[in-house]
């Protein structure tokens, strides 16, 4: 079934993207800007970009939303689409759907909930979700086929993995090393660890800007089908479900706070890319780098906040 187009007031995009500009403008530089991975550490903390993708094709942009930054855990919701897709309802059995209230790289509940992340947005549940397609074509076959699907989804070939950042997470990835290896104790990894994190590294190394983000991300505001191509990335219902774990972990332990501001479901990454869907309406990619204590851009968020100010565009109207 075909999603309803809602029923949506002709929006001034001008007006909105120029409210957007004067609310972000004295707080640009916010936050801090991630240095646990080096590569990250030397992004200007003063960028900032934003970009709306419509159903019709038609992209609306603000600052820098033509410059490439990491988009990290962003790419979580690309692997889970994948993952959907090629695996099916068996993932469920290796990772929940419950928020984790926890950092995005917590190691406590892994012990209590037995090798089985919460979710499959944090860490480790995107870890085991990318060990599955590693299991069924090999780490660097699953990075081709993952880039040349968000290269027509976004319909530039340029995208690729910034193998410099996928370099410093690895020289960097103790934490995530000891995630792995711990659910491989616990019989919830398929592949040899160092497999499984080659292709994570690779694709939250993944560079893109907002243009391309919301863009390539466009299907999941039409029930899983790109409306520009025609492309069905996931099913309807797949698609419903991932924005249902995007509205309730896409933020780790700011998730709830995510959701009472801005009312969509949406992931965030370190690089400070926030990736938020507004189902029957578009996409938007925002991106400042500077996080808060979670790790969600901080001017970033006042962004979309203002943007669904002007839109109405939250899902709880
Ligand atoms: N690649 C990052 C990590 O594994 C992703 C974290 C994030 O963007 O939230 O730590």
């Amino acid at each position: 079934m075909s999603h309803p187009l809602r029923l949506s007031k002709l929006i001034d995009w001008q007006s909105v993207l120029s409210e957007i500009d004067s609310v972000v403008e004295p707080c640009r530089g916010q936050g801090r800007v991630a240095d646990y991975i080096p590569a990250l550490a030397a992004i200007d903390p003063m960028k900032f970009g934003l970009a709306v993708a419509l159903g019709d094709g038609n992209v609306h942009t603000l600052g820098d939303a033509d410059e490439a930054f990491s988009i990290q855990s962003i790419s979580k919701v690309f692997t889970l689409s994948m993952g959907l897709r090629k695996v099916g309802e068996l993932l469920w059995k290796s990772v929940g759907r419950e928020p984790s209230g926890s950092p995005f790289n917590s190691i406590v509940q892994l012990e209590l909930e037995r090798g089985i992340p919460r979710n499959p947005l944090i860490n480790a549940g995107a870890i085991v979700v990318t060990d599955h397609l590693v299991e069924q074509q090999g780490a660097d076959a699953m990075i081709a086929e993952l880039i040349d699907r968000m290269r027509t989804l976004a319909d530039d070939p340029s995208i690729n993995v910034d193998q410099a950042v996928a370099h410093s997470e690895s020289e960097a990835g103790s934490r995530n090393r000891a995630l792995a290896y711990f659910m491989k104790s616990f019989g919830n990894l398929r592949n040899p660890v160092e497999e499984t994190l080659k292709a994570y590294f690779s694709h939250c190394a993944i560079a893109m800007n907002c243009r391309q983000l919301a863009r390539a991300a466009l299907f999941l505001a039409y029930d899983g089908t790109d409306p520009v191509s025609g492309i069905q990335m996931v099913s309807s219902e797949a698609c419903r479900r991932i924005n249902a774990v995007m509205m309730s972990c896409g933020h780790y332990d700011n998730s709830g706070d995510f959701a009472y501001r801005i009312g969509l479901p949406g992931k965030s990454g370190v690089g400070g890319g926030i990736l938020a869907v507004a189902p029957g309406h578009g996409t938007i990619a925002v991106w400042s780098p500077g996080l808060n204590a979670a790790g969600t851009s901080e001017v970033g968020s006042l962004a979309l906040e203002t943007l669904i100010q002007q839109t109405g565009w939250s899902v709880f109207v």
